[in-house]
C-alpha cells in the first residue's frame, strides 16, 4: 500500500462524518483556527518542565503560549492555578491522584455503570497508583448518590479522596455534600469535569470549585472546543505538588502543537462559550422530551432528563444497545452502546443503554427544530417504523444544512480543509 492510500482513506473517514450525525457524547469538532496550530512546527518541539523554567533552549515562543493558556484557563474557570500540561483525561486523573494519595490507599467513586470512568478504577489510572475503588451507593430512581450511605461507608472505610464527575453524566454533581463527609475524614474531593468541561467554562453548569472541589480536572475535546489534551485546576496551595505529579510524573513533552489549539479554543470559549453551553442544554432538553413523547424510556424522567449535552434511553425493550446502536449506525447516526446504572458489568456488550450527546452537532449550528426531527429519526429506526435507508436519506439530507462550524471567530466549513484531510 503507498502512502496515499492513507490519505484516500482519511478522506473517506471525512466524508462518512460530513454525511452523519455525530453524536459520541465524549467528541467534538475543532475549528479551523485551532487546528491550523496542529500542522505547525510547535509538534516537532519539546517544552519539559515550567515556563521560563526549562530544561531544553528555544522555548521562547513556546513559553508565551504555555503562559497565555494558563492565564485563559485560570480565568475561565475561576482558579487559582492551572496546569495544561496533561495530554489526555486520563492523564490528568493519574497525576492527581499521583499527587494526593498512596499507594494502598482507597478512593471513592463511581461504578462504571453509574457513569464511571474507568480512569477511577483499579483497570486503569486508580489501580496504576495501587488504589482500591469503593463504589458510592446509588439510587436508580433520582440517579444520585445516595449521601447517608456514602456518609456511613467513608466513616468506616477512610477513603483519601472522593471523586465526582461522570461519563454518563445527565445532572450535577453533590460536591457541597460530598465535600462535608470528605472534611469529616480529612479527605480531598476532585471533580472530574471530562465531558462537561465546555458547559461550566459557558457558566451553565456547577462551578465545582467554588462549591468545594479541592481539584478539578477534565479533557479538552468533549464539550470544550479544544484539540484531544486536559487540564487540572486546583487551590493555590496544592499547585507545586500537581505541578510536580504532571512534570516529571506522568509527562515530558507534552505536545505542544495541541497545545497552541488549546489556547485557541480558550479564547473561542471565552466568547462563544456562553451562548454555545446554552443552545447545548436546551437542545439536549428538547431531544430528551421528543424521544420520551414517542415513546421511548428516556434516562432520568423524574429529575427532567437532562441538565447537560447528555441524553441517555433505557433500549433493553428493543434488543439492547449493541443493536440499536449498530442500527443507528447504518442510518448516520453515531452514538454508543452503554451501560446503565441497573445493568451489571457483564452486560457491558449488550447493554441496556445508548448514550449521545448534541454538543457537536449545536456546534455546527443545530437548534431546538433539528433536534425534534432527529428524535423523529431515532425513533422510527429502533421502532422499525422507518428503514435504515430512509432513515439515511433524512439524516443526509439534514447533516447537508449543517456543515459550518460556529461559535468561532468567523464560521466556516466544516469538512473542507484542502491543506489538512
Ligand atoms: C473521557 C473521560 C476521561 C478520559 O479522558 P481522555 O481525554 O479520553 O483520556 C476521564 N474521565 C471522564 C469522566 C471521562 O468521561
Amino acid at each position: 500500500m503507498d502512502y496515499g492510500r492513507i490519505y484516500e482513506i482519511v478522506n473517506g473517514h471525512t466524508r462518512f462524518y460530513a454525511d452523519s450525525l455525530p453524536m459520541i457524547a465524549s467528541e467534538n469538532i475543532t475549528s479551523k483556527f485551532v487546528r491550523r496550530c496542529y500542522l505547525s512546527d510547535l509538534g516537532h518541539r519539546y517544552a519539559e518542565g515550567k515556563v521560563g523554567e526549562r530544561y531544553y533552549q528555544g522555548c521562547i515562543f513556546i513559553d508565551e503560549i504555555e503562559s497565555s493558556a494558563i492565564a485563559l484557563t485560570k480565568e475561565l474557570f475561576e482558579a487559582e492555578h492551572a496546569n495544561v500540561q496533561p495530554v489526555s483525561g486520563v492523564v490528568a486523573n493519574l497525576a492527581v491522584f499521583f499527587a494526593l494519595t498512596d499507594p494502598g490507599d482507597k478512593i471513592m467513586a463511581y461504578s462504571v455503570p453509574c457513569g464511571g470512568h474507568i480512569s477511577h478504577d483499579r483497570v486503569s489510572a486508580a489501580g496504576l497508583r495501587g488504589l482500591s475503588t469503593l463504589y458510592y451507593p446509588f439510587d436508580n430512581d433520582s440517579f444520585e448518590i445516595d449521601i447517608d450511605a456514602t456518609r456511613n461507608i467513608a466513616l468506616k472505610e477512610k477513603p483519601k479522596l472522593f471523586v465526582l464527575g461522570t461519563s454518563l453524566i445527565l445532572f450535577k454533581q453533590p460536591v457541597e455534600e460530598i465535600k462535608e463527609i470528605a472534611d469529616e475524614i480529612n479527605a480531598r474531593v476532585m471533580f472530574d469535569a471530562s465531558h462537561v468541561l465546555g458547559l461550566i467554562a459557558g457558566r451553565q453548569f456547577q462551578k465545582p470549585l467554588k462549591e468545594g472541589a479541592d481539584v478539578m480536572t477534565g479533557s479538552t475535546h468533549k464539550t470544550f472546543f479544544g484539540p484531544q489534551r486536559a487540564v487540572i485546576l486546583c487551590r493555590r496551595e496544592l499547585a507545586d505538588v500537581i505541578d510536580r505529579s504532571v512534570f516529571p510524573g506522568v509527562v515530558s513533552n507534552h505536545h505542544l502543537n495541541t497545545l497552541a489549539g488549546y489556547a485557541v479554543s480558550a479564547m473561542e470559549m471565552k466568547i462563544y462559550g456562553e451562548d454555545y453551553a446554552r443552545q447545548v442544554i436546551d437542545n439536549a432538553r428538547k431531544l430528551a422530551e421528543r424521544l420520551h413523547e414517542l415513546g421511548l424510556d428516556v434516562v432520568g424522567e423524574n429529575r427532567g432528563f437532562t441538565e447537560t449535552h447528555q441524553v441517555a434511553v433505557d433500549v433493553s425493550r428493543h434488543g439492547g444497545g449493541e443493536k440499536v446502536a449498530e442500527k443507528l449506525e447504518a442510518a448516520g447516526i453515531i452514538l454508543n452502546k452503554n451501560l446503565l446504572p441497573w445493568d451489571s458489568l457483564k452486560d457491558t456488550v449488550n447493554p441496556s443503554g445508548i448514550r449521545m450527546g448534541v454538543q457537536e452537532l449545536t456546534r455546527l449550528g443545530m437548534k431546538e427544530p433539528e433536534m425534534e426531527e432527529i428524535a423523529e429519526i431515532i425513533y422510527g429506526v429502533i421502532s422499525g417504523k422507518i428503514s435504515e435507508k430512509e432513515a439515511g436519506n433524512r439524516v443526509k439530507q439534514l447533516k447537508s444544512e449543517f456543515n459550518t462550524i460556529k461559535y468561532t471567530f468567523e464560521e466556516h466549513l466544516a469538512y473542507e480543509f484542502p491543506e489538512i484531510c
